[in-house]
């Protein structure tokens, strides 16, 4: 399971392919942030934090999610259920964010 990390400045918000459906949620509520023709299709810091974060939670599956970086609370959980493990931190440059990989164990 691969989730990628789209850091603005105040808000990180993180995408994990696997758990989307397509459902455009995203993209038709918040099209400034969330734009799949565009790399990096996240750019978190397009509009205020207090939208993303509406955006985000309505997410049906999971795949968005997001932590607030001034380290208030309000983050989210990092793993949705069947995701706890380990986090490997790898990156990957060339689709504009990074990616960071749950493993089981
Ligand atoms: S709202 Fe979530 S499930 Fe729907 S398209 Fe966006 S990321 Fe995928």
């Amino acid at each position: 399971m691969t989730r990628r990390n789209y850091r603005g400045t105040d808000i990180q918000v993180s995408f994990d392919a696997d758990l989307c459906i397509h459902a455009r949620e995203c993209v038709r509520g918040l099209p400034a942030v969330f734009n799949r023709g565009r790399r990096p299709w996240i750019l978190a810091d397009n509009a205020p934090t207090e939208e993303v974060t509406r955006v985000v939670e309505d997410c049906p599956t999971g795949a968005l999610q997001y932590r607030l970086l001034d380290g208030s609370p309000g983050e989210q959980p990092a793993a949705t259920s069947g995701q706890a493990g380990a986090v490997d931190g790898a990156r990957a440059g060339d689709r504009g964010g990074d990616v960071t990989r749950l493993t089981n164990g």
